[in-house]
């Protein structure tokens, strides 16, 4: 295209992508080329899918369509991408290839259920939008016994999540007066709720839990799920049973990222913590797809806050160094995030804090409904901000 110098893919249009090319857009007006792919036509915004569950969202309301994008100047090409050349600068989409000067990888984390025997079979994901319109049924209809929630593995985005969902279930149902016939129990791998948030949170968190007579079995890795019998296989030996069963799928980086060399040991791809930098010239990495190692050894959670945060950061510093303004000084990512902690009864918690700092600094404010309202109003903000 004619006026335009440099070109940017941005790879993914999740949370992180939709951020990443509205700011490039915005900075660059028409000396760049913007190419967003996405293998779908919407973009989801998920931090409100739990309402869907419950009935507080219709599945419509939660996603918006990106052929928008190309009204705003962008190109959006929505296909799958099948492979990517950090060497040759070169993304592919089938036959189609894209070449690029700078590429921003945003394309979240993929999700195996079909990786635990038994589980798609068994239950519900929490983590799809499809999964949780089937819920939703599933939970209206139900009227007596056990609901777990399981978190298969570690590590998943959005670590607040599950939690809320059991908060949740149990105010639906204390609402429905059918909460004595019900008992509410997560499962999971981890040692505390929300670990990474710190001692303080974590104890917080299961005595919300304890409070409301929602019982917490952590250190418990699924192995399998007998769908026909209702039955929960942990690693440690035990097993239980359910009569709703509703989990948190394994997370796995997409396969076009473990195809490629910018994928680290782990699948997902080592970044600068700072900068978001791969060990590529000119391609980030932000977002759930992105590993950055804290100092204690731990690693940044999967957040849509810190997915945002970090396409603002590198939408910045590429837009600088094509404007070549002496004025626009590089920008770094610190660490800081926050979380709406939905409990229930049109209430909220608020974590909020910095993971880089040592030690890590993390506070929850209690429950309240300024806090619920508060994510009211940022769902509103994100789609009035990035769609209009
Ligand atoms: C139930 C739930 C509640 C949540 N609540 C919160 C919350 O309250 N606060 C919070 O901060 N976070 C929350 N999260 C987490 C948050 O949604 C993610 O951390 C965030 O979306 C990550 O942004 P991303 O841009 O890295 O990836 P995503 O938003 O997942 O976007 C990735 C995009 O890449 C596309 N893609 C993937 N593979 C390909 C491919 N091969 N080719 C083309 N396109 C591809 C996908 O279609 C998708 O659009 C929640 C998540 C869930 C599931």
């Amino acid at each position: 295209m004619q006026g335009m110098g440099k070109t940017i893919v941005v790879a993914g249009c999740g949370i992180g992508g939709i951020v990443a090319a509205n700011e490039l857009r915005k900075k660059l007006g028409d000396k760049a080329r913007i190419i967003v792919i996405d293998k779908s036509p919407k973009h989801v915004f998920y931090p409100s899918l739990l309402w869907v569950m419950i009935g507080l969202r219709a599945p419509e309301k939660i996603q918006k369509g990106l052929s928008f994008l190309s009204a705003k100047g962008m190109e959006f090409v929505n296909s799958e991408i099948t492979g990517i050349s950090a060497e040759k600068r070169r993304v592919s989409c089938g036959k189609k290839t894209f070449t690029y000067d700078y590429l921003i990888v945003s394309l979240g984390a993929a999700l195996s259920p079909e990786s635990v025997e038994g589980l798609m079979e068994g239950g519900y994901n929490l983590y799809d939008v499809n999964g949780v319109v089937r819920l939703g049924k599933a939970v209206k209809a139900f009227s007596g016994g056990k609901i777990a929630i399981l978190i298969a593995r570690l590590p998943f985005k959005c670590p607040a999540a599950p939690y809320e969902t059991a908060f949740l279930l149990d105010s639906y149902f204390r609402r429905k007066g059918a909460r004595r016939m019900i008992e509410i129990e997560v499962y999971t791998p981890e040692s505390l709720p929300m670990p990474v948030a710190g001692l303080e949170t974590g104890e917080a968190v299961k005595e919300m839990l304890e409070s409301r007579n929602i019982k917490f079995s952590p250190e418990s890795a699924v192995v399998s799920i007998n769908a026909k019998k209702k039955l929960m296989q942990f690693g440690n030996g035990k097993s239980a049973k359910f009569g709703l069963l509703i989990f948190v799928p394994p997370h796995t980086a997409p396969k076009v990222i473990r195809d490629s060399a910018l994928s680290g040991e782990s699948g997902w791809i080592p970044v600068d913590a700072a900068t978001l930098k791969t060990k590529f010239e000119n391609v980030y990495a932000i977002g759930d797809v992105a590993s950055v190692k804290l100092p204690d050894g731990k690693m940044l959670p999967k957040a849509g806050v810190f997915a945002h945060a970090q396409a603002e950061v590198v939408a910045h510093n590429i837009a600088a160094e094509i404007l070549g303004r002496g004025s626009m000084k590089m920008r770094t990512f610190g660490g800081n995030g926050y979380c709406f902690l939905e409990t229930g009864d049109g209430k909220a918690a608020f974590s909020h804090g910095n993971f880089y700092s040592v030690p890590r600094s993390i506070r929850l404010k209690k429950a309240g409904r300024l806090w619920h309202w508060g994510k009211v109003l940022l769902e509103k903000y994100w789609f009035w901000k990035w769609f209009k």
